[in-house]
């Protein structure tokens, strides 16, 4: 971790903008992608110039950096994304947070746990569900086959929870094919679900969004890609 000067910053930013521009003309002229900026592994510091250079959405993983960091940077707008694990006892200071979208709605134990404590504090929040989609044991993640069937359910039984899409993370393989199969799998669950008002498929890191946006994804969270 280390402090990076703006100029620095602005030559990864544009590279990062640059793929994403040359990926998602692929598409179509009209698929647009928002780029979530990652900032679990950097310093406070390089948010802000990223932030003096256009940036506006940033997301972290752990509730309790997010909440610090949201409270340092009270004063700029900036959309707040949590994309990592939520354990059950984090739950309530996560609705403290108003976080923009919670992208790490892994379970239906989880939904009807966090459902529970948003209406008792009378809030909504807008959540992607997360898909395991390999079936990757270290992952964590519906399965591509109870994703759709769960994603309803939850929309029935979660009034709080205003679920807006699927969030994947790509297969951990070094062979491009698995990856891309994963997106797949998650893409057309996605188009599945966009019926039931889904219009947010975030999918794709820095080793491989540009095959993300190719494979449909409309947000992506990059994050070395930017602080190296
Ligand atoms: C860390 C993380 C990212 C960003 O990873 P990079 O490889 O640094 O771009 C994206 N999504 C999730 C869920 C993460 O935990």
């Amino acid at each position: 971790m280390s402090i990076l000067g703006k100029e620095h910053l602005r030559a990864n930013l544009d590279e990062v903008i640059w793929n994403i521009e040359q990926a998602r003309i692929t598409v179509s002229e009209h698929h647009i992608v928002k780029l979530v900026t990652v900032a679990k592994y950097t310093e406070l510091e390089n948010i802000s110039t990223l932030y003096a250079l256009g940036q506006r959405a940033f997301g972290e993983n752990q509730v309790q950096q997010l909440s610090s960091r949201m409270h340092t940077l009270d004063d700029l707008p900036i959309e707040w994304h949590m994309i990592g694990t939520l354990q059950k006892n984090k739950i309530n200071n996560l609705i403290n947070t108003r976080p923009t979208l919670m992208q790490s709605l892994d379970s239906i134990e989880l939904a009807l746990e966090l459902n529970k404590k948003l209406l008792a504090k009378e809030r909504k929040m807008h959540c992607l569900l997360q898909i395991n989609a390999a079936n990757e044991e270290s992952k964590l993640g519906l399965s591509p086959e109870e994703a759709f069937d769960i994603y309803q359910r939850i929309k029935e039984s979660c009034p709080q929870i205003n679920l807006k899409g699927v969030m994947t993370i790509g297969a951990h393989s070094k062979e491009t094919k698995e990856i891309q199969k994963s997106f797949e799998t998650t893409h057309r669950i996605y188009e599945s679900l966009q019926k039931e008002g889904a219009s947010i498929c975030s999918m794709g890191m820095s080793s491989d969004y540009t095959l993300a946006i190719k494979c449909g994804s409309n947000l992506i969270r990059v994050g070395s890609a930017l602080f190296k």
